[in-house]
């Protein structure tokens, strides 16, 4: 008698470090807007400007 540990597996973890989507600067209106567009392009599916919108706040360090 074998039981399947299936309950034990972890939460899923996602290997690829582009789905951990990068937080905007505090008091930066650069990252504040992108932001904004992320989140109405996402409700929208349009995952090409997510995806735009998260490689520009990752270049916030560096400027917009
Ligand atoms: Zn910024």
């Amino acid at each position: 008698m074998s039981e399947p540990t299936r309950y034990s597996t972890p939460p899923i973890e996602l290997p690829l470090d582009l789905e951990r989507e990068p937080d905007p600067a505090e008091g930066c209106a650069g990252c504040t807007e992108l932001a904004a567009v992320r989140g109405r392009a996402r409700v929208v599916g349009d995952w090409t400007t997510v995806s735009d919108c998260n490689v520009y706040l990752r270049r916030h360090p560096g400027g917009h």
